[in-house]
């Protein structure tokens, strides 16, 4: 028989066991995106499976922090952002595990996927030129490298570049002309600006319509966002803008990505995985691309009428984790440049 004592114990430790959350059925998200899209993902996703989602929103950067501070107690299961660069950020500071899903190796291509399972990307999304319908035609635009022309002189407006995109674009641009030439580049092009930088890429273009500048920088599904807009100014603005893709007739237009990754020290491994798998399927990819204009990354799921009437592009090959490598040498190259 067992002793008074030792019954205590066992008793102890099956009600401390039934209120550990550790048996919690749930996944912990810090993501740095900010569409109804995921709220939509997230409610089918805890129908199906049952398991409750939890989110803190907050820019990757803050996100990222957090994860430092937090270490080995972080509630988090999995890191999302809106951009490549903060993925491989995230690596390299020792924040994300590797995880292996035959799921996530066949619904997302090699290319968009960390090499060593950190990271999956969930989108994609093209930074493209949009001008001002009335001003500019498509044949007067040609490449990123074309902004910095003299003749665009008080004709560019572009967010600041402790913005993320432009970041990774700059990144992207040092890959593949070299340092010296993008800091000129970025010279050029702050020397071209129609005012200084502010708001986020829909403001670029309600800038360009209001005529201050005629051709702006924007991530792709901003112009669909607003479209689709429930307020009728914006869908008016963006009508009267046109898309285009940069560096066809080279590499190709600069592509990002948004993605996840299950965070080092995840207490709910099992079902991280499973929800960045769902994210991954079929029917996720479709909401994304439907409900916020995104490029779905699953082959056999089609992008929004709305983005294919732009047409097929050439897309930038540039491994993505190169965008995380050159990002603090785009933030220096911006500084130099006084890109504010
Ligand atoms: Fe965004």
């Amino acid at each position: 028989m067992f002793s008074k004592g030792f019954k205590k114990i066992i008793l102890g430790s099956i009600i401390a066991a039934t209120t550990l959350p550790l048996f919690a059925n749930e996944v912990n998200v810090y993501t740095h995106r900010h569409y109804a899209t995921d709220k939509q993902l997230i409610n089918m996703f805890t129908k199906e499976t049952g398991i409750k989602v939890n989110v803190v929103k907050g820019k990757a950067s803050q996100l990222i922090k957090r994860l430092e501070i937090e270490g080995e107690y972080s509630p988090a299961d999995i890191l999302i952002t809106v951009d490549a660069g903060r993925l491989e950020i995230a690596k390299n500071k020792g924040l994300l595990q590797s995880v292996s899903s035959k799921t996530l190796d066949s619904n997302i291509p090699s290319h968009l996927r960390d090499r060593d399972g950190m990271w999956y990307s969930l989108t994609k999304r093209a930074r493209v030129i949009v001008y001002n319908k009335d001003k500019i035609t498509p044949d007067m635009l040609s490449t990123y490298e074309d902004l910095a022309d003299p003749k665009w002189k008080g004709k560019v407006a572009v967010r600041s570049s402790n913005n993320i995109y432009n970041q990774s674009l700059l990144a992207s641009m040092i890959a593949h002309n070299g340092k010296e030439k993008s800091l000129k580049w970025a010279k050029g092009v702050v020397k071209n600006l129609a005012r200084t930088p502010k708001g986020n890429d829909s403001d670029q273009a309600k800038a360009i319509v209001a005529g201050i500048g005629d051709i702006a920088v924007m991530n792709t599904y901003y112009i669909g966002r607003m479209s689709n807009s429930k307020d009728p100014a914006e869908q008016k603005i963006i009508k009267k803008v046109g898309v285009f893709f940069p560096n066809q007739n080279d590499r190709g237009t600069h592509v990002n990505i948004s993605g996840a990754g299950v965070t080092k020290y995840s207490k709910n491994k099992a079902n991280a995985i499973k929800y960045i798998e769902f994210l991954s399927s079929k029917e996720a990819q479709t909401i994304y691309a439907q409900a916020n204009y995104e490029y779905p990354v699953l082959e056999g799921v089609e992008p929004s009428d709305l983005v294919k009437s732009w047409g097929k592009f050439k897309e930038d090959s540039l491994p993505i984790d190169t965008l995380g490598k050159l990002n603090s040498e785009a933030v220096k190259t911006f500084d130099k440049a006084g890109w504010r």
